[in-house]
C-alpha cells in the first residue's frame, strides 16, 4: 500500500510539491499530470471546433471528445454512449432534469422525494419544478448517526411518487446512500442520483444499480473544472424535449420550425467544452488505472484514522457516524465556530471546508451553523491526517 500511496501522490504536481496538506477534496480535487498533459496537448496539438469542420483539426477534436464520452460511458457502466450528455457538472446535469424531464412526469396529484441531507443541488432544482407543477417536495428525514430514516422513507415514497432524487453519497456527512433500497420503495418512480461524492469514490454502474439519471462532476473525480456528465436512460432522452436551443442541437432549421439531433447532441446546444470533455476522459483513465479496492481501501483508512484521532480531542463532536461512508468527516468544536477553526488550520497550512457545506436544510435539522469538513482523496497520506489532528489539538488551545 505504501508504495501505491508515493505512486499516488507523486502524480499531482500541486500536492507533491508542496507543503499545503490539502482535505477540501469534496469541493475539488486536485489534477493529475495526466489530465494537465491531456489539456495542454489538446491545445497545442488539436484545438478546433467538433462536429462542424472539414478539415484535419476539427476531425481529430472530435475523435478525441467523443472517445472521452466513450470512455466515460465504459467507467459508469452505460452501455450506449449516447447517454452521457457532457454538462457543466452536477449542478446543470440536475437542472437539465429538474427543466427538461420532470415536467413531463409532475402534476398537481404528484409528489418529488429528496432527503434532508441534499446538496442545494439537489434540492432547489426539484422546489423549482414542483412550483411549476404544483407537485409536492417531500424530505426523507434523518437518524441520528446521519442515515436515511428508511421507516420515514417508506412512508414518504407512495404511489404519487413520480421522482426520488438522491445523493449517492453525502458531501457534509459522508453517509452513502441505500439507492437499492430507495429503488424496491418506488412504484414506478424515477430514480435521480447526485452522484458528485458517488463518482469519485465508489463504484457506479448505471444499469446494475438501475437509476433514470445519474449526474457527477468532472473535478471532484480529479478532472477539469467546467465540465459534467448526465448519463439519462436513452429511451428517457430521447422522448424528452430539449433544454437549451442553438447550434450543434438541431437536425434542420428553417426561420419558422426546426428540428431537433439525436442524442446526445440534442442536449448539447453551442460549443461544449472540448478540452474539458477529453481533460475528464484522462482523468477517469488515470482513475480506473487503479484498482478500485485499493483506492477505497487506503481512503478508508484515512477516514477512520483522522475519525479517531479528532474523537481523542476533547470538545470534537463527529458529525454523521454512519457506517457506510465515502471519506468525509465533518466536526464541530464545542464553543468555536467553524469558521474561525478552519482559520487556525489554514494557518497551519491544512486546508478544510468550514461552514453549511451547501447543504442548509441540514445543518438546520441538526441544530449547528456548520461545521469544519476534512475530505480525503486517494493522494492523501496518514502523515496529512497526523496533521490535521495535530493542527486541530493547536486550534483548541486557541479557542
Ligand atoms: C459538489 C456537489 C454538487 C454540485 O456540483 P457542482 O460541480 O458544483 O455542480 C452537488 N451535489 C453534491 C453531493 C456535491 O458534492
Amino acid at each position: 500500500m505504501a508504495a501505491l500511496e508515493e505512486v499516488w501522490r507523486s502524480d499531482f504536481p500541486l500536492i507533491a510539491d508542496s507543503d499545503i496538506v490539502y482535505l477540501d477534496n469534496a469541493a475539488s480535487a486536485q489534477k493529475p499530470r495526466r489530465v494537465l498533459e491531456a489539456l495542454d496537448t489538446y491545445y497545442r496539438t488539436t484545438n478546433a471546433n467538433v462536429h462542424r469542420g472539414v478539415h484535419k483539426l476539427s476531425e481529430r477534436a472530435t475523435t478525441q471528445f467523443e472517445a472521452a464520452r466513450e470512455r466515460v460511458a465504459r467507467f459508469i457502466g452505460a452501455s450506449d454512449p449516447a447517454s452521457v450528455i457532457w454538462t457543466r457538472g452536477t449542478t446543470e446535469a440536475i437542472n437539465l432534469v429538474a427543466l427538461a424531464f420532470a415536467p413531463t412526469v409532475l402534476h398537481e396529484s404528484s409528489n418529488v422525494v429528496i432527503s434532508v441531507m441534499e446538496h442545494h443541488s439537489n434540492i432547489v432544482p426539484w422546489q423549482q419544478a414542483c412550483l411549476a407543477s404544483g407537485a409536492e417536495l417531500r424530505a426523507i428525514e434523518l437518524t441520528a448517526s446521519g442515515e436515511l430514516d428508511l421507516d420515514d422513507a417508506a412512508a414518504k415514497i407512495d404511489a404519487n411518487t413520480a421522482i426520488i432524487a438522491i445523493g449517492h453519497a453525502s458531501n457534509a456527512l459522508g453517509t452513502v446512500n441505500p439507492l437499492e433500497h430507495l429503488k424496491g420503495l418506488a412504484k414506478g418512480a424515477y430514480l435521480v442520483v447526485d452522484g458528485a461524492q458517488g463518482a469519485p469514490h465508489l463504484p457506479v454502474d448505471v444499469e446494475a444499480m438501475d437509476c433514470d439519471f445519474y449526474a457527477f462532476s468532472g473535478h471532484k473525480m480529479y478532472g477539469p473544472t467546467g465540465i459534467g456528465v448526465l448519463y439519462g436512460r436513452p429511451d428517457l432522452l430521447r422522448a424528452m424535449p430539449p433544454w437549451q436551443t442553438g447550434g450543434e442541437m438541431i437536425e434542420h432549421v428553417s426561420i419558422k420550425r426546426s428540428s431537433f439531433a439525436d442524442l446526445p447532441h440534442k442536449f448539447e446546444a453551442g460549443t461544449p467544452d472540448i478540452s474539458g470533455a477529453i481533460g475528464l476522459g484522462a482523468a477517469v483513465d488515470y482513475f480506473d488505472s487503479f484498482p478500485l479496492a485499493a483506492i477505497d481501501a487506503h481512503e478508508q483508512n484515512l477516514l477512520s484514522a483522522a475519525t479517531s484521532g479528532l474523537q481523542q480531542i476533547e470538545g470534537v463532536e463527529i458529525i454523521g457516524t454512519a457506517r457506510n461512508k465515502v471519506p468525509v468527516v465533518s466536526f464541530t468544536m464545542q464553543g468555536a465556530h467553524p469558521h474561525d477553526v478552519g482559520t487556525l488550520l489554514d494557518q497551519q497550512n491544512v486546508a478544510v471546508r468550514t461552514g453549511h457545506h451547501c447543504a442548509m436544510p441540514l445543518m438546520e435539522s441538526l441544530g449547528i451553523p456548520g461545521t469544519i469538513r476534512a475530505s480525503f482523496s486517494l493522494y492523501n497520506s496518514t502523515a496529512d491526517v497526523d496533521r490535521l489532528i495535530a493542527a486541530v489539538q493547536k486550534a483548541r488551545t486557541f479557542l
